[in-house]
């Protein structure tokens, strides 16, 4: 028989042997037989120059293209085995106890989020997502500050590298506030607007025990024909007895923020001492929840809502109060300290 009628008798018997290998080593096995160092094909080709030169060449590149078309279904072969093959080893014991995970939980802050975010839900509002990284444009302009305020210095918000001579919309930054989002949700729509819009904010400055550079707000608008400040109040009370599972009473105080007309200070009772006077509440019984009011004319321009036809309220809720006031902790400071021995307790 000519060395080529041998090289084809090897390439059927190894093919078949190969699709019936049962397991990787018997896998292993074929490999070495056929193409291990001293394997058969490796030996055809060890020994072409033993050939007469006129069959030297043929008999090389068929036994290459042997070599190839083995190397093939080995590694075929040996993909099918180790995808059928268990990963769970003989011998493991299955009915030995396991080792028990740790629970996680969630932060008291983002629990606190999320039930804002059913409050605001069962009241028809959407939860609108606003990019971090904004702009002057959205940030300050839109909102009614002042050319000269100094948040739109460079000690108070982070100004992404490059934007030094820019000015508006390519003048860019890490959001210091929320509020620049609602501008961008209602110039993506036509009133009226019920939405809120949570997020991570930015301030550049020095931590602290009570400053921390990146934390979480929450605010919420609406826009509809008629919004009376009592809607704003009402709306208030409502998502605080949604939150708290009880009736605050919630009291109004005139405040100044460049982006409402007129500002409010909203504040609710303090509920770890019921009114009466404590550390949190600084002995006065309330406690600032969150600034509010109707969106100033000059903001609602700039959303392209004509502030004639349409009103508005805005509240910024801090999230930091409402979680000390569910759970009558007395020190801000904790919900950022990463202690487990603190944050374990809300699992
Ligand atoms: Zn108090």
């Amino acid at each position: 028989m000519s060395m080529r009628g041998d090289l084809l008798t090897i390439a059927t018997d190894a093919l078949s042997a190969i699709a019936a290998a049962g397991s990787l080593p018997d896998l292993e096995q074929l490999h070495a037989r056929y193409l291990g160092k001293k394997g058969t094909i490796t030996t055809v080709l060890k020994n072409l120059t033993t050939l007469a030169p006129e069959e030297r060449s043929a008999v090389g590149q068929e036994a290459n293209a042997l070599k190839a078309s083995l190397t093939a279904a080995i590694e075929l072969r040996r993909e099918q085995l180790s995808d059928s093959e268990s990963p769970i080893p003989a011998d493991f014991d299955v009915t030995r106890p396991g080792i028990g995970m740790p629970d996680g939980g969630l932060h008291p802050i983002t629990q606190m989020r999320y039930d804002l975010d059913d409050a605001f839900l069962s009241l028809g509002f959407e939860v609108y997502d606003g990019p971090e990284i904004s702009s002057e444009l959205y940030d300050f302009d839109s909102l009614n500050f002042p050319a000269d305020h100094p948040a739109r210095e460079s000690m108070d918000t982070y100004w992404l590298e490059g934007c030094d001579t820019r000015k508006g919309a390519q003048r860019k930054c890490l959001r210091p506030h929320l509020t620049g989002g609602s501008v961008r949700r209602m110039q993506q729509g036509t009133p009226p607007f019920r939405f809120v819009y949570p997020g991570r904010v930015y301030r550049n400055e020095t931590t602290d025990a009570s400053h921390e550079r990146a934390f979480f707000q929450y605010e919420a608008l609406m826009v509809d024909r008629s919004v009376p400040f009592s809607a704003g109040r009402l709306l208030v009370n409502t998502i605080l007895s949604a939150v708290f599972g009880r009736d605050v009473p919630v009291r109004m105080r005139a405040g100044f923020f460049p982006f409402v007309e007129p500002g409010f200070e909203i504040d609710m009772q303090c509920l770890v001492c019921e009114g009466k006077g404590c550390s949190v509440c600084k002995r006065v019984g309330w406690l600032e929840v969150m600034p509010g009011g109707p969106p100033h004319p000059e903001v609602m321009r700039a959303a392209g809502v004509d502030s004639r036809e349409w009103e508005g309220f805005y509240i910024n809720i801090g999230l930091d109060r409402l979680v000390m006031m569910r759970y009558g902790v007395n020190d801000v400071r904790l919900f950022h300290s990463g202690d487990l021995r603190f944050l374990s307790q809300f699992t």
